[in-house]
Parts: C-alpha cells; sequence; structure tokens
C-alpha cells in the first residue's frame, strides 16, 4: 500500500468523533447520487469545482483508487482528504503529487504569491522552467521558518521589557 494511504488511514483510524464525521460530510459530498462510491464522473468535477485543478485527471484518480476498482470506496477518499488537508503539494516540473523531501522557490515563498514546488527529480536533472533560480528543500524552509518565529518572539519580548521598564521609572 502507497505511504499515503496508509498515513490516511491510520490518521482516519485514531481520529475523534468530530474529525471523522467532518471526512464523512467530505465524502457525501462529492458522492452525488449517495451510493457510497465515487466515480470519476462525480470526482472531476467536485476536484475542479474546489480548485483543485491540478489533481482533476485521470491519472490522480487513479492514484488514489488503490483498489483498481474505476470507483473510489471511503477509505480511498480520506487518502485525498488528508492530501488536502495536509497541503500536499503537486510538482510544478512533472505534476506528480509530492510525497517526500521537495524544493521550493524561495522567491516564491517569501513574495507569498503561488508557491513554486518541484520533486528532487525535477530539480536535481533541472527538468523545470523557472524566472527564479534560489530553491530550499521543505527541512530548511521549516527549519528557517522556526528561527524567524524564535527571532520574532525575542522582539516582542524585548519590547515588553522596554515597556515595563518604561512605566516603572515613569
Ligand atoms: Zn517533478
Ligand atoms: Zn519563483
Amino acid at each position: 500500500m502507497d505511504e499515503l494511504h496508509k498515513i490516511a488511514r491510520a490518521y482516519y483510524t485514531t481520529a475523534n468523533e468530530e474529525s471523522k464525521s467532518q471526512g464523512r460530510r467530505f465524502f457525501n459530498s462529492i458522492d452525488h447520487d449517495s451510493n457510497r462510491r465515487i466515480t470519476i464522473q462525480e470526482y472531476l468535477p467536485y476536484m475542479k469545482r474546489n480548485g483543485h485543478t491540478k489533481m482533476a485527471n485521470r491519472p490522480f484518480f487513479d492514484y488514489l483508487n488503490e483498489s483498481r476498482t474505476g470507483e473510489l470506496e471511503f477509505m480511498e477518499v480520506m487518502t485525498l482528504f488528508y492530501i488536502i488537508k495536509s497541503g500536499r503539494k503537486i510538482c510544478d516540473g512533472c505534476d506528480g503529487l509530492l510525497k517526500g523531501t521537495f524544493f521550493s522557490c524561495t522567491d516564491c515563498f517569501a513574495a507569498d504569491d503561488e508557491s513554486f514546488n518541484l520533486c528532487s527529480k525535477c530539480f536535481t536533472e533541472s527538468k523545470y522552467v523557472h524566472p527564479h533560480k534560489h530553491f530550499l528543500d521543505n527541512y530548511i524552509i521549516l527549519e528557517n521558518m522556526k528561527l524567524t518565529l524564535a527571532e520574532k518572539e525575542k522582539k516582542i519580548r524585548q519590547m515588553e521589557a522596554a515597556m515595563a521598564n518604561h512605566q516603572v521609572s515613569y
């Protein structure tokens, strides 16, 4: 079984009632005819309508359809739910789902624009067209974000201390 299917299954099994019913609502919103199975005719319009255009295609549907029945069952839709909820990204080079380490353009990341992301294959083999040149992998970006947060925290504390001193001497 694909790792993301496993992760999604584990999350669903251990989720509280609230999250489980969220998952069921998600399933029901795609299951147009309420027959507990999602066909590609139900899948595609839902994905397009909700802005998940990069996942609105046959290969992605087939990836989710691990049982190879041609119709998504509940747990397969929970994998999709997990992918969307966790904000998993699609490679801007090959359109594959980014499952492990990926690389993000730091210029686009900093500009808060649409981020530009690459799988390690597209990145290392330079299989992409993009105006910017600076990329960092997701682990380093996360580490940097922690640093910036800690830095901000420190500044706020310093300001608080300065204010407190000011009040005392006032
Ligand atoms: Zn790629
Ligand atoms: Zn960029």
